[in-house]
């Protein structure tokens, strides 16, 4: 089965490091080679992350890598969203000049020319509010637009706000949240065969991205405090009791724990007098 994975920018080397962390680790045919092996039942072709839903919705690959902004500005309902991989968040925004009056979309009035990169979003987004624009295609760069007086606005990605910012304009409104998204082609994965390869790689795929969020805490605990160690690690089905040879009035209590918690549950569970806490990343996670 193909998966078109993006070649370069932001989002390849992501994709790569995922996939190797699920145990598809890409080997290349070649050195800068557009075709890898990704496992033994997969292969990747490595294209530009603006061509991969075309890629996709043609069947040139079963499966595919890409930006959901990508995606839904393609518009093609050949395609269908299998994962949300995390990575490459940004956002699709509204801006104008700072010195504007104007603080959201709807306010922008009619005949507002549009710069941007995704003239079907953008077109789709202001008719959803009543507000007749013009577009101005262009491929890139968008911010210079307002400032050189060939746009009012600009419809474009933003990921912290500083090339807005640098440019002098200013966040009014959001068109569409994006991340990377592993999408399929349904014709193609049916001709393909059972629905199981690709639920596999899901599963593999979804596997890392949960253990991202999770650590395995391990701690000696006071077997007369169980009850409350139970209230601070409830773990996945409670916390793992394991006794400790020679331990005496002491067990090993052992629980995956949210990452972002770590520091609270480390706490609490010194407060009960816990002794040798260990905390370890997991690579995988399939509850
Ligand atoms: P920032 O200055 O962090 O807001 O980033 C904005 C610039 O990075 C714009 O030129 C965007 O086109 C580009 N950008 C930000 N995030 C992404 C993304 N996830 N995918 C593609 N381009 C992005």
């Amino acid at each position: 089965m193909r998966i078109a994975m993006p070649n370069k920018g932001r989002l390849s080397e992501s994709a790569l490091k995922l996939f190797e962390e699920a145990g598809l680790k890409a080997e290349f045919l070649a050195d800068r080679a557009l075709l890898a092996q990704l496992g033994p039942e997969f292969q990747g072709i490595f294209v530009r992350a603006q061509d991969i839903p075309e890629f996709v919705a043609d069947g040139a690959a079963e499966l595919g890598i890409t930006g959901r902004d990508l995606v839904e500005e393609s518009g093609r309902s050949e395609l269908f969203e299998l994962l949300d991989l995390g990575f490459g968040r940004c956002r699709l925004a509204v801006a104008v000049r700072d010195d504007s009056a104007v603080d959201t979309p709807a306010r922008l009035p009619e005949g507002t020319r549009v710069a941007t990169s995704f003239p079907k979003l953008t077109r789709r987004h202001f008719e959803s509010l009543g507000i007749g624009i013009r577009v101005v295609p262009i491929s890139g760069a968008a911010e210079i637009a307002p400032h050189l007086g060939v746009a009012d606005a600009i419809v474009d990605l933003v990921s912290t706000g500083s090339t807005l910012r640098v440019n002098g304009l200013k966040e009014i409104g959001t068109v569409l949240d994006s991340s990377a998204r592993l999408i399929g082609n349904r014709a193609a994965l049916k001709a393909a065969g059972p629905m199981r390869l690709s639920e596999r790689l899901v599963t593999a795929l979804e596997s890392v991205l949960r253990a991202k969020k999770k650590r395995y805490l391990m701690a000696n605990v006071p077997r007369d405090r169980l009850g409350e160690v139970r209230e601070i690690l409830p773990g996945i089905s409670g916390p793992t009791i394991v006794d400790i040879l020679d331990g005496g009035a002491w067990v090993a209590a052992h629980a995956v724990v949210d990452a972002d918690q770590v520091y609270q549950t480390i706490s609490r569970l010194k407060e009960l007098g816990a002794e040798g806490i260990l905390v370890t990343r997991i690579e995988r996670l399939m509850p």
